[in-house]
């Protein structure tokens, strides 16, 4: 076949195949287009599983001279020329969306400019305007989709059924709410109202609404490119799958995989494996610094501070864990009246700071050479290449903070043991239950993490060395991370070909605790070979240490033991939590007791 240039019209139908691949990202431009204009109130109505879309907003509208423009390709209102693509304010700048959908579908465009008393509507059947005509409408815009992709039949057979559509939808109109608090949402499907969220003044109160979990709280913390604010569940508010993640980055819904790293990489050693949090993450930064039209459907971004993006959202999000809001006490919330403005350490202290520990760093490429499989790349690079692990001075300095504040166990009386495996105490309102093994496990988890981190384990030495039998590639491993596992508190050395020698240990750890440890380290190391990421196993052999070495069920404590535990937990802020992310402790409320025990209604 001869070259040729493509028709019009197969290029509309290339194009709309990528900016509406799908109903749900239709309505998406079409929302945009509301939020562009301007809009407070938002209408949808959806019906024929997405096929058909009114979108209805109470915008600045379009002038009447203007509208056959909408359906012209690339033709926009919102951007001039090519810098104006790094000084972006509004979602929509390719003036593609309109164009592409109206060559699918029958297009309804109907607008009345705010402060004109006259509305006009523009058709578009299949790609071919109609004319302007004078209609009565209120002030705003009403975009109506029909027929979706009635005439690309190939299409319509890759749909998913309505409901699975329908889904979609609702995922992308709840992204969308949550980012946009401030307007109020109402929404039909097939007739039905299905979502009415009033306009409210906190991405935390939306989320509240959105989610319909009661148990968010928030966080806001700035860097040196980056404002980050949080909402986020206790640890127990927890899903089976990473949906519940909603990433927004300049109030642009986006997936992206360093700020969905730096989420679970905030939550470790919270969370079950398999659990993941809800949460709702907004990163701002200098439009400049993030080229936001590198995806057909705007889903992904690309930073020029990718690093310092993960440390943002990370540090934020850890921090806002650390003072565990969740806790029941006027501690926490005392923690919480605290101006939410924080300073992240800036990139030349993390970068001294990586030196130290040992950490290579990773160039960044300047934004000019983005390519799409730098975004791709970035899923894979280890976690420890963001990780700020050596923030001693300010996370210690927190850690204080909320400690001084934080003195909601200590306070707690004591009545007991039960089962020889519970603590039973209680507050003034509470009846207060901890499973002393679980309790343990994470005190000396979280002092060996902050020793380990300060370089300050404590280490005893051992009168005999214990010998470890190992594969001869382990023993290899274990060798090259000699100066680390010597940080941990384990001086090794090797005794045979297949042998190590262990000359001391965590002061407070079992031996056998060591043991389990260190042949769990050698086994990751061997198997993960470049991909071994070793704070992550650090954190991992720390629980493991923890969990062999602490107060088993079924160990009887004094008094005295029981309150020394319960003040030990009041050091570390995370204290509600195993290491494994089991709860640590359940509690009961008087006034929940009254009711079962039908004292009150
Ligand atoms: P883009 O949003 O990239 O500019 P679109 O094809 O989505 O491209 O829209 C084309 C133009 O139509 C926009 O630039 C805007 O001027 C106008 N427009 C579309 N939808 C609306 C709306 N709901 N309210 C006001 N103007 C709109
Ligand atoms: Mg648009």
């Amino acid at each position: 076949m001869d070259i040729r240039k493509l028709d019009s019209d197969v290029v509309d139908k290339i194009a709309a195949g990528e900016v509406v691949e799908r109903p749900s990202h239709l309505l998406k431009e079409l929302i945009e287009n509301s939020l562009d204009a301007g809009a407070s109130e938002i209408d949808i109505e959806i019906d024929e599983g997405g096929k058909s879309i009114k979108v209805t907003d109470d915008g600045k509208g379009v002038e009447p001279k203007q509208l056959p423009l909408v359906f012209a390709r690339h033709a926009t209102s919102k951007i001039q020329e090519s810098e104006d693509l790094w000084r972006l304010s509004t979602f929509g700048f390719r003036g593609e969306a309109l164009a592409s959908i109206s060559s699918v579908s029958r297009l309804n465009f109907t607008s009345r400019r705010s402060g004109s008393d006259k509305a006009f509507r523009v058709h578009c059947n299949f790609g071919e305007v109609g004319d302007v005509a004078k209609v009565s409408s209120q002030e705003g815009t009403t975009v109506q989709v029909e027929e979706l992709f009635a005439n690309i039949p190939a299409r319509l057979k890759f749909l998913k059924s309505d409901s699975a559509e329908v889904t979609q939808i609702k995922n992308v109109i709840k992204a969308m709410a949550l980012a946009h608090f401030n307007v109020r949402w109402k929404v039909k499907v097939k007739g039905k109202l299905l979502f009415f969220w009033e306009a409210c003044s906190s991405m935390e109160e939306r989320a509240k609404q959105v989610l319909e979990t009661q148990n968010l709280y928030s966080h806001k913390a700035k860097s040196d490119n980056f404002e980050v604010e949080v909402v986020f569940s206790d640890p127990s508010t927890t899903v089976k799958v990473s949906r519940q993640i909603w990433l927004f980055v300049q109030n642009r819904w986006v997936q992206d995989k360093t700020l969905q790293a730096a989420v679970m990489e905030a939550y470790r050693s919270l969370l079950m494996h398999g659990e993941y949090p809800v949460c709702v993450i907004n990163v701002k930064c200098p439009p400049d610094t993030v080229d936001v039209n590198i995806h057909p459907t705007k889903s992904q971004v690309k930073f020029l501070h990718q690093r310092e993006a993960f440390r943002a959202v990370h540090w934020c999000l850890r921090e806002a864990l650390e003072k565990a809001p969740w806790i029941p006490s006027g501690a926490a919330t005392k923690v919480r009246e605290k101006p939410v403005e924080t300073i992240v350490p800036n990139l030349e202290f993390q970068q001294s700071s990586f030196l130290k520990t040992q950490f290579k760093q990773k160039s960044l490429s300047p934004i000019q050479e983005i390519k799409m499989a730098d975004l791709q790349k970035a899923a894979s690079i280890p976690v420890e290449d963001f990780v700020e692990s050596s923030s001693p001075t300010s996370s210690l300095n927190q850690d204080e903070e909320v400690k001084k504040a934080s003195n909601y166990w200590s306070k707690l009386q004591v009545i007991g043991q039960v089962n020889l495996t519970y603590i039973v105490a209680q507050s003034e309102d509470s009846m207060i239950i901890v499973d002393q093994h679980a309790a343990h496990e994470r005190v000396a988890f979280e002092r060996l993490m902050r020793d380990w981190k300060t370089g300050s384990v404590e280490q005893q030495n051992f009168l005999l060395p214990l010998t470890l039998d190992l594969e001869k590639d382990e023993v290899e491993a274990l060798l090259e991370l000699q100066p680390e596992i010597e940080k941990m508190g384990a001086l090794i050395e090797q005794s045979g070909p297949s042998t190590l020698s262990v000359m001391s240990c965590p002061s407070f750890i079992k031996e056998s605790g060591l043991v389990k440890a260190l042949e769990k380290l050698a086994r990751e190391r061997v198997e993960k070979g470049g991909s071994f990421a070793l704070e992550t196993s650090i954190a991992d052999i720390f629980a493991t240490m923890a969990c062999h070495s602490v107060i088993r069920a079924g160990q009887a404590l004094s008094l005295e033991e029981m309150k020394a535990l319960l003040e030990d937990m009041d050091e570390f802020p995370l204290s509600s939590f195993c290491p494994h992310g089991r709860n640590v402790s359940i509690v009961w409320k008087f006034s929940g007791l009254e009711r079962d025990f039908g004292r009150t209604q």
